[in-house]
């Protein structure tokens, strides 16, 4: 029998948006820095957590072959979607590689988390791993949690996009807790995310990695100063700026607050 071991490691694989860094045709500084530099680079956003030798992963993009080539990572036991946008699911895909013969995760069928539409989302593109038993999907609503390899999962819906349901996700056990948070305009329909009312869940988590796509906010995603300052409002440890789109110059000079990259990792 395994021993349980207390204690998770947290890894970030991909720190971008859909676009990443560099982003095609785009000749901005940036861009043109991260196609010089490949520490610059930025994929799709997407966090691995491992829990007594388990590998629990949250969004799966298009990058998710190359990030888990890079992490030496060879299965995957349970995947949780944060919505259904292309650069948070499309990577299904590539779990099939990891069904064949002679492989840790050979004959072993990968649940999928996901809020209802995203399921369905799901449903529709994947059905031959459906079909296959390669995949299965679980539908959660928001505030469900999730008991998993001794950590418990609790979703919360938060505003992003007007055709779409999408959740953060609070990742917890005894007194640890990160919260993952890459695509968010707010907590609320009517208020600002810096006015909204917080869950007492979300608060004083140990790592918030959350969405700081750019120096100014938008439709669907707050500005990196907006992620910082919610960050200290819900008393985070340490906050961590994902989901970085090409055009997002965050300029901190704070222990509190770390911008950030594809590989970043920490033990909880
Ligand atoms: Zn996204
Ligand atoms: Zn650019």
């Amino acid at each position: 029998m395994v021993k349980e071991r207390k204690g998770m490691k947290l890894i970030l694989l991909g720190s971008g948006d859909a676009n990443r860094v560099p982003s095609l045709g785009c000749r901005c500084e940036n861009c043109e820095k991260a196609r010089r530099d490949d520490k610059l680079r930025r994929s799709c956003s997407s966090l691995l957590i491992i829990k007594n030798g388990k590998e629990i992963l949250f969004d799966i993009g298009p990058d998710i072959r190359e990030q888990l080539i890079r992490e030496e990572i060879n299965n995957i036991d349970a995947v949780f979607l944060t919505h259904q946008d292309s650069d948070h699911f499309f990577g299904i895909e590539y779990l099939r590689c990891l069904k064949y013969p002679l492989k840790p995760q050979a004959g072993k069928t990968t649940p999928i988390f996901a809020p209802s539409d995203a399921i369905d989302r799901v449903q529709e593109v994947f059905f031959y791993m459906i079909e296959n038993r390669e995949i299965s999907v679980k539908r959660i609503k928001p505030g469900e949690r999730t008991n998993i390899q001794g950590l418990s999962i609790i979703s919360f819906p938060v505003s992003h996009r007007s055709y779409c349901s999408t959740f953060g996700y609070i990742i917890q056990e005894g007194n640890k807790k990160a919260v993952y948070l890459p695509d968010v305009k707010s907590l609320s329909k009517s208020k600002s995310i810096l006015e909204c009312k917080i869950p007492e869940i979300i608060r004083n988590p140990d790592l918030i990695f959350i969405d700081a796509n750019g120096d100014e906010p938008s439709d669907s995603h707050i500005s990196w100063k907006e992620a910082v300052r919610f960050g200290k409002k819900i008393k985070a440890d340490k906050i961590i700026l994902i989901h970085l789109s090409h055009a997002a110059n965050p300029k901190v000079n704070d222990d509190q607050v770390i911008i950030g990259f594809d590989g970043y990792s920490k033990e909880l």
